[in-house]
């Protein structure tokens, strides 16, 4: 059963330590630098609770890095991101704690390959979580079965599709139990029949309400599924707005330039 998304994600991500109407996530004045590399130059960037937000932008232009840099996996060079009204970037945090409420999903699969589907879903469970043997198998099977793949519980990466691969690394993340999901060009290694079906989950968990941040080539799912579109290029925002704006309209002649190249 769909819930009509905001009422869900008020349900489900009623924030901490925030004040109501809080964004879920909050970015400001991010820099990062790799070295004489200034590859974030200043991103604000508020996402709701529910919101889909798709990030698109020639390669280089920073999206893996802003996504990285909000779980953490790149340390901000200076500005500020707040997950679910916690600043993940004071130095006192927990690191350990902010991943757990973020799930991320990559490019490439990276499932343990001698573990199967199942397995891939109850080690993390067990070793971040500490949860039994019975909650964690529970909870595998039943985000196995949201992602569609309840039939291949016992199948091991090698003897599944990169779809179907990349599908268990979604449930994967799910099972933890995140609070916001960041994709980062989840379909940019499949062949192209097996995009629709990763597309379908991601749909699906919009329409269930989860907060996510997705980096995407895929014009359609930009349009169809998400509230806003950032268009990032050198390191900065360039324009942001509804889909039918910013991928329909474009403002900015970079933006259209960019458009024209991959439509
Ligand atoms: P995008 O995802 O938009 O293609 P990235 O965020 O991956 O862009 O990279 C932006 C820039 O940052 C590139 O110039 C890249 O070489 C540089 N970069 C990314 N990660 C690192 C790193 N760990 N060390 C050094 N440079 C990096
Ligand atoms: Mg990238």
């Amino acid at each position: 059963i769909l819930m009509p998304r905001k009422a869900e994600a008020m349900r489900a991500g009623t924030p901490k330590d925030a004040g109501a109407g809080s964004p879920e996530i909050e970015i400001r004045d991010l820099h990062k630098s790799f070295g004489d590399n200034q590859v974030l130059r200043g991103i604000d960037l508020e996402v709701d609770a529910g919101e889909v937000v798709c990030v698109i932008g020639p390669s280089g232009s920073g999206k893996s890095t802003l996504l990285r840099c909000v779980n953490l996996l790149e340390e901000p060079t200076s500005g500020k991101v707040f997950v679910g009204g916690t600043e993940v970037t004071d130095l006192d945090v927990d690191i350990d704690a902010v991943r757990r409420r973020i799930g991320m999903v990559f490019q490439q699969f990276n499932l343990f390959p001698h573990l199967t589907a199942t397995e891939n879903l109850t080690l993390p469970q067990r070793r971040v979580l500490g949860r039994g043997k019975a909650e964690a198998a529970e909870t595998a099977a039943r985000n196995l079965e949201r992602v569609g793949l309840a039939a291949k519980a016992d199948a091991y990466p090698a003897q599944l599709s990169g779809g179907q691969q990349q599908r268990v690394a979604i449930a994967r993340a799910l099972a933890m139990g995140p609070e916001v999901m960041l994709f980062d060009e989840p379909t940019s290694a499949l062949d192209p029949e097996l995009v629709g079906d990763v597309l379908a989950v991601m749909r699906r968990l919009a329409q269930e309400g989860m907060t996510m941040m997705v980096v995407t080539h895929e014009m359609s799912f930009a349009r169809e599924v998400a509230d806003r579109v950032v268009f990032m290029d050198g390191g900065v925002i360039v324009e942001q707005g509804p889909p039918a704006q910013v991928v329909g309209d474009p403002q900015h002649e970079r933006t259209r330039h960019f458009l024209n190249r991959i439509l």
